[in-house]
């Protein structure tokens, strides 16, 4: 695999950021299936996004160091490990430096 492992928060992000802008809309009556939707995504996406190099969950270290309305950027800009600083491309792969 070369593709690294970015996908593996920036797909649930996207969809979190997807009900959470779903959520926005309906906030009147917000939609349970929505909710849900956006509850796993954002559970996928703090067990998915982990640092390939220490292992510590970077959506957490991004959560933690952010304030709450700031999250969303904190995520979306989140490029490489709070905790170790490595960068989120693929260490599988010598030479690796793919998109
Ligand atoms: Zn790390």
């Amino acid at each position: 695999m070369r593709t690294g492992q970015r996908w593996r928060y920036e797909v649930p992000a996207a969809a979190f950021i997807v009900c959470g802008v779903g959520l926005l809309f309906q906030a009147g009556r917000p939609s349970p299936l929505l909710l849900g939707l956006a509850l796993a995504s954002f559970v996928l996406m703090c067990a998915w996004a982990r640092c390939p190099r220490c292992g510590s969950a970077v959506v957490w270290h991004a959560l933690g160091r952010a304030r709450v309305w700031k999250w969303m950027t904190a995520v979306v800009e989140l490029r490489q490990c709070p905790a170790c600083s490595f960068e989120g491309t693929d260490s599988t792969g010598p030479g690796g430096a793919t998109t």
